[in-house]
């Protein structure tokens, strides 16, 4: 396989690695790559269908619906109710994974949590059921991969610290779990630090060498801010273009409390932007939208 490549950035006078697992392919890449490699080495004759659940613009959502497409796997999708103009118009990830072929139904509110608990009971042995945002077991070989292409390209670089952001945390744990002469900086994105490692310790041991940084601010999962689009921009103009959900609380909290020289795995999730940019001008926070500004 060939390893995904690593971009110098300088950021505050500080030099940056960024291992590109943006790259990788325009809709399974970044993390959720990583973390369904298992499932990409999985033959297509071991299921016929895929099931999984969760938000309406997920990057997980759209990486499996790459994946299924690619293995003649139907994939079926729930989500709580959409709005109508979601419906009407449907823009971003979940436009391109209906194009990829997603099979997406809708579940009354009401009945979501207890639907969700019972679908897992009900799948045939030819159905792969995947839980939300990819958070399994299972992630663990790809990321020990994407350790050992680490190991491989900083073999002479004197680095040993890396980064990247959590949602459920399965990347920075695997990774750390991988990477044990690193330490791994990650950042609670969705919740806050104790729900962070609440949710890793349900998947295994959290390792000494996995730091999480607790944010300087709380911020809410997905809600546009000022400096997180600023921070955004200015990675933009350095020439790598980064997610709005997860990257700018990892970049910032690197910025605000770590000295080291570190190599930041790219997460991905870029495909995203579109539908976040949207809101983030809505909100009157992008002065001029055009791409090279
Ligand atoms: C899913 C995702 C994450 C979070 O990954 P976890 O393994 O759930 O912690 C981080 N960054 C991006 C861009 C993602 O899409």
């Amino acid at each position: 396989m060939i390893y995904s490549p690593l971009s110098k950035i300088t950021l505050e006078g500080r030099e940056f690695l960024v291992k590109r697992d943006d790259l990788i392919d325009p809709y399974l890449a970044g993390n959720k790559y990583r973390k369904l490699y298992t499932l990409l080495q999985t033959p297509s004759t071991t299921y016929n269908r895929l099931i999984s659940y969760g938000g309406t613009q997920s990057n997980a959502m759209l990486a499996l619906a790459a994946l299924c497409q690619k293995k003649g796997w139907s994939f079926i999708y729930y989500t709580k109710k959409l709005s109508t103009t979601q419906k009407d118009e449907p823009t971003g990830n979940y436009a391109d994974a209906l194009k990829l072929g997603m099979q997406h139904r809708e579940i009354e509110n009401d009945f979501y949590k207890e639907f969700i608990a019972s679908l897992r009971l009900h799948v045939d042995e030819k159905t792969c059921f995947v839980d939300q945002g990819g958070a399994t077991k299972e992630a663990q070989q790809g990321l020990h991969v994407l350790a050992q292409e680490i190991q491989q390209q900083s073999k002479n670089l004197h680095i040993k610290a890396v980064a990247t952001p959590s949602g459920t945390g399965t990347t920075a744990l695997f990774l750390a779990i991988a990477l044990p002469e690193y330490k791994v900086y990650t950042t609670p994105c969705i919740g806050d630090s104790l729900y962070l490692r609440e949710q890793m310790r349900a998947l295994a041991d959290i390792p000494n060498n996995l730091i999480i940084l607790e944010p300087t601010k709380k911020y809410h999962f997905a809600k546009p801010y000022r400096e997180f689009y600023d921070i955004y921009r200015v990675l933009y103009r350095k020439g790598v273009e980064f997610d709005l959900l997860y990257a700018p609380a990892m970049w910032k909290a690197l910025l605000e409390q770590t000295d080291e020289k570190i190599i930041y795995i790219h997460s991905g999730g870029v495909s995203g932007n579109k539908s976040m940019l949207a809101r983030y001008e809505k909100k009157g926070f992008v002065k001029n939208c055009s791409k090279n500004s």
